[in-house]
Formats: C-alpha cells, sequence, structure tokens
C-alpha cells in the first residue's frame, strides 16, 4: 500500500512503525474471514482492512472524526487477522499506535470518559479492586438478576504454595485483578513447577502489566506500569538468577513480552525492557519445554482414573498474540483430558480486556457464540488460559470455567 504520511507523525518512530506496517497491507482482503467484528456486523470498517484504510487516512493527515473512534473502538484487538494475514501485516501496533493519536484528537462524552478513567484506575489497583470486589461479594446475594451476574463468583482460594527450595528459579509475575478474583492460578502453578525442581518466586511491589491502560489508550500510563515492574524485577532477576519470568494470563503475556519494543528508545529502560522481554514465558511455554519430566510424573498411578471431558478456549492473546498453539492441550491430553473438538477456536470469546464493560453489546453476541462452541461437545468443564476470558466464559454457562494450570495441580496431586 502507497502511503505519504503527514507531517505530525512522518518523522517520528512512531511514524517510521505504522508507514512501514501500512504498506505491508496488500489489501488481499483474507483477514476479513476471521475478523469477529466483520463477521457479526457485515461492515467493512468493522473489518481489518476498512480499519487499515481509516488508519491511514488518519496517518496521512485527513481530519479524525467520532466515526474513525468508533470503528477503532470496535475491534477487539484480537489479532486473528495478524493469524490470517499472509503478508505479515502488523495490525495490533499499527490499532495501538492509532487510537492513541485519535484518543487525543476526538473528544469523548464525559460519561464515556468517566467509564474508561474509573477502569484505568481501579482495575491495576489490586488493593482498590480488592476492596471493591469484596463489597461486591457481600452485595451479591442480594442483586438482582442481571446485576448480579455482573459481579463474579469468588474463585478458589490459594492453597498452599511451596517453600523456595530448588536452585532453578523463576520470577511469577502477580498482576492486577488474578489474585483477587482467582488467586489459587499462580499458587498452582507454584506446586507444579516445585513438582518440576523449579521454585516460583514473587518480587514485592510489581503489579499490572501495563496493559490496562495502555489499551484505554493511556500510552504514558502503561508505560509507567511497565517501568515499575521492571523496577520491581530487576534485583530479584540478577539476585536470584531466574531463568524465566512466568506469566499465566496470556493476557499479560503479550504485554510484557512487548516491553521490550515498547521501551526501545527509553534510554534508562531499553536495555532492560529487552531483557524482561525475553525472560517472559506463558506457562504453557515452561511445561511444553519440561515435558519429558512432566510425562514421568503424570505416568504414574493416581488415585482419581476418571477421564474429564474438557472443552479448551484458547484465548486470543494466546493464540493470535503469542502464538502459542497446541502447548496446554498437548499437556491437558498427557494429563489424560479428553478435549473436545470446538468450533471456530480462533473466534474472540467478548472478553477482550476491557472490550466486555465498554461494547457489552458485542461482546455479548460473541460470548453465546463462543459458550455454544464450547458446550457443544457436552464437557464436564471449561479451562482457558487468562483471567478474562476466563471471568467473562463464567458468566455464560452454568459449566465450571478453569485456568488449565489449576486442572493439571488438581490431576497432578492425585498421584501422591
Ligand atoms: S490479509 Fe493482510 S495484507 Fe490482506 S488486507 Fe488483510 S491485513 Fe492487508
Ligand atoms: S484485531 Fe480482531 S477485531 Fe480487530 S480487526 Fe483484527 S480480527 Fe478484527
Amino acid at each position: 500500500m502507497q502511503t505519504n504520511l503527514a507531517d505530525f507523525i512522518k518523522n517520528s518512530p512512531e511514524g517510521q512503525e505504522t508507514d512501514a506496517i501500512l504498506r505491508s497491507c496488500v489489501h488481499c482482503g483474507f483477514c476479513l474471514a476471521t475478523c469477529p467484528t466483520y463477521q457479526l456486523l457485515g461492515d467493512e470498517l468493522d473489518s481489518p482492512r476498512g480499519r487499515i484504510y481509516l488508519m491511514k487516512q488518519m496517518l496521512e493527515g485527513q481530519p479524525v472524526t467520532e466515526k474513525t473512534q468508533l470503528h477503532l473502538d470496535r475491534c477487539l484487538t484480537c489479532r486473528a487477522c495478524e493469524t490470517t494475514c499472509p503478508s505479515g501485516v502488523q495490525y495490533g501496533r499499527l490499532v495501538d499506535i492509532s487510537r492513541g493519536i485519535v484518543e487525543k484528537q476526538v473528544k469523548r462524552k464525559t460519561s464515556v470518559t468517566i467509564k474508561r478513567t474509573l477502569l484505568r484506575k481501579i482495575l491495576p489497583n489490586t488493593r482498590v479492586f480488592a476492596a471493591l470486589f469484596k463489597l461486591g461479594q457481600t452485595a451479591r446475594p442480594f442483586l438482582p438478576g442481571r446485576l448480579k451476574k455482573s459481579v463474579p463468583p469468588k474463585g478458589k482460594p490459594a492453597e498452599k504454595w511451596p517453600a523456595t527450595r530448588h536452585k532453578r528459579k523463576m520470577l511469577v509475575l502477580d498482576g492486577c485483578v488474578q489474585p483477587v478474583l482467582a488467586p489459587n492460578i499462580n499458587a498452582a502453578s507454584a506446586r507444579v513447577l516445585d513438582r518440576l525442581g523449579i521454585s516460583l518466586i514473587k518480587a514485592a511491589q510489581a503489579g499490572c502489566c501495563g496493559a490496562i491502560a495502555y489499551h484505554l489508550n493511556d500510552h504514558e500510563e502503561g508505560l509507567d506500569a511497565m517501568r515499575h515492574n521492571i523496577d520491581a524485577w530487576w534485583p530479584v532477576i540478577e539476585q536470584e538468577e531466574v531463568e524465566a519470568i512466568v506469566i499465566t494470563a496470556s493476557g499479560c503475556g503479550v504485554t510484557v513480552k512487548e516491553y521490550g519494543h515498547l521501551l526501545r528508545h527509553d534510554p534508562k529502560y531499553a536495555e532492560k525492557a529487552a531483557s524482561v522481554s525475553k525472560l517472559a514465558c506463558d506457562i504453557s511455554e515452561i511445561l511444553d519445554a519440561e515435558f519429558k519430566r512432566l510425562q514421568q510424573l503424570l505416568s504414574q498411578p493416581r488415585s482419581d482414573l476418571n477421564r474429564k471431558t474438557l472443552s479448551f478456549h484458547s484465548p486470543c492473546t494466546l493464540q493470535h498474540g503469542l502464538q502459542l498453539r497446541g502447548k496446554a492441550e498437548k499437556i491437558l491430553i498427557a494429563a489424560g483430558f479428553e478435549l473436545t473438538v470446538v468450533q471456530n477456536a480462533h473466534l474472540c470469546c467478548g472478553s477482550a480486556g476491557t472490550y466486555s464493560i465498554l461494547q457489552p453489546k458485542l461482546s455479548q453476541q460473541l460470548l453465546e457464540n463462543k459458550v455454544s462452541a464450547l458446550e457443544a461437545g457436552a464437557p464436564d468443564q471449561i479451562a482457558t488460559a487468562n483471567i478474562g476470558c476466563l471471568m467473562h466464559l463464567q458468566s455464560g454457562t452454568a459449566l465450571s470455567v478453569r485456568h488449565w494450570i489449576e486442572l493439571l495441580d488438581e490431576r497432578l496431586s492425585c498421584q501422591e
């Protein structure tokens, strides 16, 4: 695609990045077939190719309107289009940069601005979120049906975290909402890794990966959260010689893997950010690398021989963002679970960070489609790999939805 970027961006790093991305698009339209919003709305401007045109116009200096903002807001940033694109168009980066520019040029309604600000301030702040969640839990039994559904039930409390006893160590990303909603996920990861001879350790003071603010278009606030984590992790990385930074929410994993790129022009943080991104691994990657040892553990006789049927929802951030497909599924099969075939497994469940709150109608439609696809194989339960998807799916099904690492941990504990 030919481009002629406007002066305001042409010579900046963002300008060079977006120019290269725009030029890589050949308008073939293959991406339309796998775009969830195009499937639902049938409007070219709600497809990757249509949005690329809108962003190109904006970057070439044409006036930006609420219409541009609306079509970019409706994008889930699921990046299914990136997986489909034969030209390797980095749509996710293009939309992130473009949204940041649109946010500065188009004023939102006051009510929408307030909503977005509250999300940006509350969700990444674990203490505030925990207090509000507690309040919601107390009020939940008295709430009417629809409102009750919006307050998630309390997840399984965290079971024992093993003591640090191994030479091999890995650091875990605590995150922001996950420790409140499902504290057992990281504890289960620590127990699984402990059985494999790896101690999972935490760094005090680390928090939200930065994705919430960044994807709500406050890039500086997002980058500050990233710098904060680097500061919290760095002494532990150096002193403990950690092999990896383990991430159990694929949404956060995508972001931490991008620290190096996003902070590449920050003289103080560029090098450390690149090292952090190199160390960042989704828990499925770690266990895939330890698969032989894991198989040995799983081959020991177990007391619970029931074969459970599972439907696995691979989050967009896992399959499209991180391009990790089949690893968690392979481990679950090795652990004795029977996995159902899920139709349209490439499509988003509608959670997409804060999308379910900001675009409730589209999000709900995607949720209904996803739950039907997951329930079609009559599973005993549903498994996934990202806290946002987990909570969103749980709001649409009577089946239990769990993080797959908790299921693996329970399976391993049957053998001890
Ligand atoms: S598939 Fe890729 S190259 Fe083709 S229109 Fe979509 S983004 Fe552009
Ligand atoms: S990121 Fe997802 S919703 Fe957005 S254009 Fe690509 S496929 Fe469509």
